[in-house]
């Protein structure tokens, strides 16, 4: 494994990044005239701390890692662009991921000018240790993977997932989003055994928070003093630090959300099994279903008709007859029971 400096691009490497007044005073009883803000309208006046200390602070305790292995971004999204903006020289590094997945991960590297490779999944979605590291070479900087994975469902076996981060030669970009969900532990307990591992979690899913716009991203020191040093400023609010905070000191609701979400998809599992209509119903480990059918545009818009939106995944690779829905509540999912019970 090559450290971590050698896979820097060099103008990153080099960067003088902006540096914001109240990173040189971090204590709270001053008076402060040094950012230009309106004195009025306190706590909202002030820029938010650019570090997001406090909610480290608190995530570091309840993730159990250390706050400098933590970087916040704008949703898991900022994480994605700004590791291939690191990381990868525009045409001339490339990116590997797997095939289907999410789609971000193709977004970002487009938009940066920067090579995906895509590394087919199984007939049934398992992943091929050996085919990701065939694909890559001396300019492959970040392997993404996503387990459990969107929109398949399904967790790869944490065996061969560690087989690709000890043998790549490169990053290893593990998005962990729906790991709440998940039957299997994730892979923060083994960060510091994997120095080229990042994890992205997300505020997004089981803690019920997509609005704030609140992702994590977990790795070595060097790895995120990176980060931080090309994002914007103040790229995570006052109002999402708020709004996280208060949410991280009511873990429960998490908790009890999860526990019935896993509930009610076991229940939608086995309901939608019972409609003759439906060939397959993909096991899921996250908090949505991928299920298979012969017209899946048609149960679709019908659904829309009945003012219900699931996603059509049917035109993914591997996915052909393939709709991904999403759980709900119970009400909601009765609600789409009903409606599909009605279908023909
Ligand atoms: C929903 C989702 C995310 C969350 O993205 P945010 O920008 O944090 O909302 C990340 N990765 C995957 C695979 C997802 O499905």
């Amino acid at each position: 494994m090559k450290s971590i400096e050698q896979f820097i691009r060099e103008n990153i490497k080099h960067l003088k990044p902006y540096s914001s007044a109240r990173d040189e005073y971090t204590g709270r009883d001053a008076i402060f005239l040094d950012a230009n803000e309106n004195p009025y309208n306190s706590p909202y006046n002030r820029y938010p701390d650019p570090l997001q200390r406090d909610l480290k602070k608190k995530i570091a305790v309840i993730k159990q890692v250390n706050p400098e292995s933590i970087f916040l971004g704008n949703g898991s999204d900022e994480a994605i662009d700004l590791l291939i903006r690191a990381f990868c020289e525009p045409r001339v590094d490339n990116i590997i991921t797997i095939d289907p997945t999410y789609g971000m991960y193709q977004v970002c590297a487009d938009i940066n000018a920067v090579e995906v490779r895509k590394v087919p999944l199984s007939e049934s979605f398992e992943i091929n240790a050996e085919a990701i590291l065939k694909a890559s070479d001396a300019c492959t900087k970040l392997i993404f993977l996503c387990s459990p994975n969107n929109p398949t469902s399904n967790s790869f076996s944490k065996n061969t997932l560690a087989d690709i981060i000890k043998n790549c030669n490169s990053l290893l970009v593990l998005d962990e989003a729906y790991i709440d969900f998940s039957a299997q532990p994730g892979f923060l307990a083994d960060l510091d055994n994997y120095p080229n591992l990042v994890i992205l979690q997300t505020f997004s899913k089981a803690w019920g928070l997509a609005g704030i716009r609140l992702g994590m991203a977990f790795g070595q020191k060097k790895i995120i003093d990176v980060l931080n040093k090309i994002k914007y400023p103040y790229n995570i609010n006052f109002l999402t630090q708020q709004k996280a905070l208060e949410s991280l000191s009511a873990e429960t609701y998490k908790t009890e959300w999860v526990k019935e979400l896993l509930d009610e998809r076991n229940r939608l599992a086995a309901e939608l099994l019972n409609l003759p209509y439906i060939i397959k119903v993909y096991p899921s480990d996250a908090n949505f279903l991928l299920i298979k059918v012969n017209k899946p545009v048609d149960v679709y818009n019908y659904l829309v008709d009945q003012k219900i939106v699931i996603r059509d995944r049917s035109r993914v690779s591997l996915c052909e007859g393939c709709l991904r829905i999403t759980v709900g509540t119970e009400n909601e999912n009765d609600v789409l029971l009903k409606a599909l019970q009605d279908y023909e």
